[in-house]
C-alpha cells in the first residue's frame, strides 16, 4: 500500500471536538453549518457558502426543523440519555427499549408531515443504534476498544447536539467484482495508510443523504466484506469540513424553480431533500474515532442490522402521505368536488395505503429484540415489509392525488402570468374554482401535489422510497430469507392429516 502524501492536519479527537459549540435551537443549527469551507460544487461552480444557496437552503431548512420539534413537542422530539444524565434530540438518542423504537416512528411521521419531504437526519440516527452494538460484538470477539470510542463519541455529539451523516454507499464500480478486485480500487471506499495517531481513507459515498448538511459523517462499508477486502473494512467519524472532502451536488427534478422569483411555483418553498456524492481524498481519521478497522466480518451483521434499523425509519413516507392526502382533500374541495363518492374513495384508498405503511413500521417496533449490547432492534421482517411498501404505495398514492388534481397540475401557467398586467386578471377569471376560494390556494396546493410527485421532493417522496435503504429486491430477499417455509409447511400438514416426516419435523 503507498503511503499518502503527508498533506493533512492530523487532529486529535479532542482537537476536533473544540470546534463544535452545543447547539440549542434550529437557528444555531444554520449558524453552525456557516463559514465551514467546504468544497462544494453546483452546476459546476463552486459554491462560497452554501448556507445562503437558494437550491442548498430548503434542504437545510428541513434538518432545522428537527431541532425546532425538539423544542415544540420535546416528549416526542427528545429523550433523556443515561450517557449524559439530560434530554437529547431524539435523533441522537441510542434506543433502550421498543417504546424508544415506537416514538421515533411517530416522530419521524410528524416530521413528514411537518416538511413534506425528507429530512436527511434518520440514517445517522440508525447507524449510532447499529454502532453501539456492532463495536460491542467486536470487542468480545477481538478485545477492541471500539466500544468505549463510540460512547465517548456519542458523549460529546449528544452534549454539543450535532448531526451525523451516514456514509454508507460506495460507487461500487463493476457490480461482479468484489472491493479489492476492482480496476479502480477507489471505487470502493477504503484505508490508504495508518500511523501512531490514526489512518486514511480514499474513496467516496455516492448519493449521500445531508451529507453537507451534516457536521459528522459516519464511513462504514456498503456490503459484506472478505479478508482480502479487510482495507475495505473501515468505520470511523469524519467531520464535515474534513481536509480531502469534496461535495458534488446531486440534481433534482425542476431544481432550478427555486432561483425563479416568487415561491407559489416552488410548490413547497421552505423544504427540501438533499444527496450529494462525497469523495474523499486522504482524508484523516485519528483512532479515538475508528471504530471497525479490518474485522471485515462483522461489515455483513452490520450492514443487515443498519437495513432493519432503516426500512422502518422509512414510516417517514406516511407523513408525506398524510400532506398527500390533505392535498388532493383540498384540491378536490377547492375544485367543488369533494361531494362526490367516488371522491371520497379514492381518499379512503390514499389513506388505507399510506396507513398499512405505518401498520408494518410501528409493529416492527413494538416487535423489537434486545441485542448483547443491551439496546434493542426493531423486527427484521416486518422492517423490511414496511419498506417494501414503501417501494409501492407512494406511487399509487401519487396516482390518485394526480387523478384528484386533474390536468392543470401540468398545464398551469407561472406565478409570473399571474401577476403580470394583462395576463393576470384573465387567468384569474379562468381558474377560478369554487367561487369562495382564491385562486391562489388552488394553484398553491396544485403546484405542492406536482411538487411532490414530478418535482424536487418527488425526489424524497417516490425514487427515494424506491431505491432509498435498498431497492424492491433488497427486501425481497430478505424476506425469502426470513419466510420460514419449512414451519409453515409443517402448519399445512398437520392440518390435512399427513404425516409429517423425520426430517420436516426437526426443522419446526
Ligand atoms: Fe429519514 Fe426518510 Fe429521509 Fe431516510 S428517507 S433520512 S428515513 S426522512
Amino acid at each position: 500500500m503507498n503511503a499518502p502524501l503527508p498533506t493533512r492536519r492530523e487532529e486529535t479527537a479532542a482537537q476536533r471536538w473544540g470546534r463544535f459549540s452545543p447547539i440549542s435551537t434550529g437557528e444555531e443549527y444554520v449558524a453552525s453549518l456557516r463559514n465551514r469551507g467546504v468544497c462544494v460544487y453546483l452546476f459546476g461552480e463552486k459554491i462560497a457558502e452554501p448556507v445562503d444557496h437558494p437550491i442548498i437552503r430548503p434542504s437545510i431548512n428541513a434538518l432545522q426543523a428537527t431541532y425546532d420539534l425538539a423544542i415544540a413537542d420535546p416528549e416526542l422530539a427528545t429523550a433523556h440519555s443515561p450517557l449524559v444524565n439530560a434530554r437529547v434530540n431524539r435523533f441522537l438518542h441510542i434506543v433502550e427499549s421498543p417504546q424508544d423504537l415506537v416514538l421515533k416512528n411517530r416522530m419521524q411521521r410528524r416530521m413528514g408531515q411537518l416538511t413534506g419531504t425528507c429530512f436527511q437526519r434518520c440514517a445517522g440516527l440508525d447507524t449510532i443504534s447499529v454502532l453501539h452494538s456492532i463495536t460491542w460484538d467486536i470487542d468480545q470477539k477481538h478485545g477492541t476498544p471500539y466500544h468505549q470510542r463510540y460512547l465517548d463519541f456519542m458523549r460529546e455529539a449528544q452534549c454539543n447536539n450535532v448531526i451525523i451523516g451516514a456514509g454508507m454507499t460506495d460507487p461500487k464500480g463493476d457490480r461482479s467484482k468484489r472491493p479489492h478486485e476492482q480496476a479502480d480500487p477507489d471505487l470502493f471506499l477504503h484505508v490508504t495508510a495508518r500511523n501512531d495517531r490514526g489512518l486514511y481513507v480514499t474513496g467516496a459515498k455516492a448519493h449521500m443523504t445531508g451529507g453537507l448538511n451534516s457536521h459528522w459523517i459516519c464511513i462504514m462499508p456498503t456490503m459484506n466484506m472478505t479478508a482480502a477486502d479487510r482495507d475495505y473494512a473501515v468505520v470511523g467519524m469524519v467531520p464535515g469540513d474534513a481536509e480531502g472532502l469534496t461535495y458534488i451536488y446531486g440534481r433534482q427534478s425542476c431544481d432550478t424553480r427555486a432561483l425563479e422569483a416568487g415561491d407559489i411555483d416552488k410548490g413547497n418553498a421552505r423544504y427540501g431533500g438533499q444527496e450529494t456524492l462525497v469523495v474523499f481524498d486522504n482524508v484523516f481519521i485519528p483512532w479515538e474515532h475508528v471504530l471497525l478497522d479490518g474485522e471485515y466480518e462483522f461489515a455483513q451483521p452490520m450492514v443487515a442490522r443498519l437495513t432493519a434499523y432503516h426500512r422502518a425509519s422509512y414510516v417517514c413516507k406516511t407523513g408525506l402521505g398524510d400532506v398527500m392526502v390533505g392535498a388532493a382533500a383540498a384540491i378536490a374541495e377547492y375544485n367543488g368536488a369533494d361531494a362526490a363518492s367516488h371522491i371520497k374513495d379514492k381518499l379512503v384508498e390514499m389513506t388505507h395505503l399510506n396507513e398499512t405503511i405505518y401498520s408494518s413500521a410501528i409493529a416492527s417496533s413494538h416487535e423489537a429484540q434486545q441485542l448483547a449490547s443491551g439496546i434493542y432492534m426493531n423486527d427484521e421482517m416486518l422492517a423490511n415489509v414496511c419498506k417494501h411498501n414503501v417501494t409501492r404505495f407512494p406511487y399509487e398514492i401519487s396516482r390518485l392525488a394526480q387523478d384528484l388534481a386533474g390536468g392543470l397540475m401540468v398545464t398551469l401557467p407561472s406565478q409570473a402570468d399571474f401577476e403580470q398586467e394583462e395576463t393576470g386578471p384573465m387567468l384569474r377569471k379562468y381558474f377560478q374554482g369554487r367561487p369562495d376560494i382564491p385562486v391562489e390556494s388552488r394553484t398553491r396546493i396544485l403546484r405542492l401535489i406536482e411538487n411532490m410527485t414530478l418535482g424536487r421532493n418527488a425526489v424524497g417522496y417516490l425514487t427515494e422510497s424506491l431505491h432509498g435503504a435498498g431497492s424492491p429486491q433488497a427486501q425481497r430477499i430478505q424476506i425469502l430469507r426470513g419466510m420460514e417455509l419449512e414451519r409453515k409447511k409443517g402448519y399445512a400438514q398437520e392440518l390435512a392429516g399427513i404425516e409429517i416426516i423425520a426430517t420436516d419435523a426437526a426443522a419446526r
